[in-house]
């Protein structure tokens, strides 16, 4: 992977492929890379849409990726994250953003879990949230024709709330209640950015990822 950034150029440039702002900010504040310039697609006037249309996180991130890297030519981190709820054998899953349909908003999708986890008590509402980060590096294309990529994984434990608390965060914030807090404690739309960034999927994935970006010269 030596060699694939530009060492010693006045700030190498790393391509954040998402078009959610929520993730984007997260992200940039999460992996904190003081000399890079961070970039989104919308920056660099990218309108192509990755089809998402993998079983698994991994999969999907890897999807995101690649098409950024083919895109753009730079290299390019994406995330695809979501929530397995224990009660629904892990879904919604990969289905996360989509779960009330294919316009679903963040109220929608919380509305909708909170009616399937209607009546459950606290022990059987557990869930986690999950984060997978894919590094694809433009440049050599590697055995059958894929480029390099660095896959990295976070998880979050918590639990689903009885209703919606707080308006920090996105998606279903309001109605996750990370480990450690009781039943109808603080949903993750309670905690502040640096609350969250201590525990969440996102900040463990982006940890993991940082020695591999900072290893490239980012
Ligand atoms: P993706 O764009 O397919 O990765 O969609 C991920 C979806 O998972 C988002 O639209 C949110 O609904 C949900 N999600 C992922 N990370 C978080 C988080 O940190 N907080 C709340 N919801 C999240």
């Amino acid at each position: 992977m030596a060699g694939t950034v530009a060492r010693g150029a006045a700030r190498p440039r790393l391509v954040i492929a998402t078009h959610s702002e929520h993730k984007r900010r997260e992200l940039a504040d999460l992996l904190h890379l003081e000399q890079a310039e961070l970039l989104t697609l919308d920056d660099l006037g990218v309108a192509d849409e990755a089809v998402e249309d993998g079983q698994t996180f991994e999969a999907n991130a890897r999807i995101k990726a690649r098409l950024a890297a083919r895109v753009t030519g730079l290299p390019s981190l994406a995330d695809d994250s979501g929530i397995e709820v224990d009660a629904l054998d892990g879904g919604p899953g990969v289905r996360t953003r989509r779960y009330a349909g294919p316009d679903a908003t963040d109220a929608g999708n919380n509305a909708k879990l909170l009616a399937a986890l209607d009546g459950l008590p606290p022990e059987r509402r557990g869930a986690r949230y999950v984060c997978v980060l894919a590094l694809a590096l433009p440049g050599d294309a590697g055995p059958r024709g894929g480029l390099p990529m660095v896959l990295r994984r976070g998880t979050c434990r918590g639990r689903i709330a009885t209703s919606p608390r707080g308006t920090g965060g996105f998606g279903y914030d309001p109605i996750f209640e990370p480990l450690g807090e009781p039943p109808g404690g603080r949903t993750l739309g309670l905690y502040s950015a640096v609350e969250k960034h201590a525990i969440s999927h996102r900040a463990r994935a982006a940890r993991a990822m940082l020695p591999v970006l900072r290893e490239l010269g980012f």
